[in-house]
């Protein structure tokens, strides 16, 4: 048996996908909403961890990196370039040692990207699923192997 904790916040952002043939392809923005799990033991004081301390690290780790930021494709070398000097805030997604697929911003790859963003337990606990939806009604999930 395991008993785990779910925390939810949102945030607005932007981003295109540069490998899209149709809409999506546009600079666009969203909502999105990420619902994180994490699992733990249920120690001392009847709690696997304080969500206070939950939630501000992934405050500052997830919703403060993502709020309000365009989010692009690592090889959008071209945009990346042309929207340099106006100073937005720009979150570059993946790595050239990536294939451009894995570095696309979508739902599924920043489902994994967050998943990869706590290989360390926080306070004990250990995120085992995150659930990203870029709208209401569509959504990734990434879970961790067990
Ligand atoms: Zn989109």
């Amino acid at each position: 048996m395991s008993t785990s904790l779910k925390v939810e916040f949102s945030f607005p952002y932007g981003h295109r996908l540069m490998m899209h043939q149709s809409l999506c392809k546009n600079i666009h923005g969203h909502r999105a909403k990420i619902v994180l799990t994490f699992e733990g033991k249920v120690g001392e004081g009847g709690m696997i961890a304080d969500f206070t301390t939950i939630k501000q690290s992934v405050v500052a780790k997830i919703v403060e990196t993502f709020d309000h930021s365009l989010v692009l494709n690592c090889y959008d070398t071209e945009l990346i370039q042309a929207l340099k000097p106006f100073g937005f805030k720009i979150y570059i997604f993946g790595s050239e040692t990536q294939s451009r697929s894995a570095c696309e911003p979508t739902s599924e790859n920043f489902a994994q990207l967050i998943l990869d963003m706590y290989k360390y337990s926080i306070s004990g606990t250990k995120l085992i699923r995150v659930e990203f939806f870029e709208t209401e009604t569509n959504s990734a999930v990434a879970e961790a192997l067990q």
